[in-house]
């Protein structure tokens, strides 16, 4: 079998065709200055994949490492792909307050925002670490612990900072499944990001945690397709060689779902481009 990383998507079954890829970390997950010698991979990655758009959005912690003259640079000498500045903003109640007034400081610089709940009531860690995190469910509620945590997406969205909802039902990540119904806790939070026109990313990232699905589930998916907010696609790679991963069963979710564009940020402005011919 061949893995996803290394299949072209014009391989990809089915008709729809994946161009980019909105949600990735050059930077991994500690601070690591943009130079060429950091980015360059992620451009060859691209063009080997067949895609002709992608955004940085390292997480926001690290923004002391974004140079916006490098990724000039680099869009010089990749003048066939689209390469978009962005930024994962987080709930951080640490170092979030400073991620903040750096997005609003460098806002006009910045093509494309990202709002991520990564905390929940402990501020000292992610509870999407795996395995460690899961810690964070243990003996808990977990309808209240997802009631929360829309909660926390919501009070994202009304930040006005972000242009996209990242992995929206990442609460999921370690399998835990709500008793009731949260639909309603759902439509509420997908109403809110329709009323600011925000955008959600479909991820393929569940599909490398225990939880082993697609971000959002298909319900949110339906659910979002009613209300017409758009779509961006992304791998949340945190190596180069992670970029598009899964992107061939991607395809097919975006075909079974009818979806026939995929948008792309400018400068914070929109454009939907289509991938499905349907
Ligand atoms: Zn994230
Ligand atoms: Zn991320």
């Amino acid at each position: 079998m061949i893995s996803s990383a290394t299949l072209p998507l014009h391989q990809s079954a089915g008709p729809s065709l994946l161009f980019s890829d909105y949600h990735t970390h050059p930077q991994g997950h500690r601070l690591q200055p943009y130079t060429q010698a950091l980015l360059q991979p992620w451009a060859d990655s691209a063009r080997e994949l067949g895609l002709r758009d992608i955004a940085f959005t390292d997480h926001d912690r690290y923004y002391a490492g974004i140079n916006f003259d490098e990724i000039d640079r680099l869009r010089e000498k990749n003048p066939n792909l689209k390469i978009r500045a962005g930024i994962e903003l987080d709930n951080d109640p640490i170092h979030s307050a400073a991620g903040r007034k750096w997005i609003e400081q460098h806002w006009n610089r910045l093509d494309f925002v990202l709002g991520s709940v990564h905390f929940l009531n402990r501020a000292d860690q992610m509870f999407d670490s795996v395995p460690a995190g899961a810690e964070q469910f243990e003996g808990r509620d977990i309808d209240a612990i997802y009631t929360d945590y829309f909660r926390r997406v919501h009070e994202m969205a009304a930040t006005g900072l972000v242009d996209c909802l990242a992995h929206l039902d990442l609460v999921k990540i370690h399998g835990h499944r709500p008793n009731a119904e949260i639909d309603a806790v759902v439509n509420e939070t997908l109403d809110f990001i329709r009323s600011r026109n925000l955008a959600v990313e479909l991820s393929t990232a569940g599909w490398r945690k225990p939880v082993d699905e697609l971000y959002p589930a298909d319900r949110i998916i339906e659910l979002a397709i009613e209300r017409r907010i758009p779509f961006t696609t992304a791998s949340d790679a945190h190596s180069h060689l992670q970029l598009g991963d899964n992107f061939p069963r991607l395809a097919q979710k975006v075909s079974i779902f009818k979806i026939r564009g995929v948008c792309v940020f400018e400068k914070h402005k929109r454009n939907v481009r289509v991938v499905c011919a349907i």
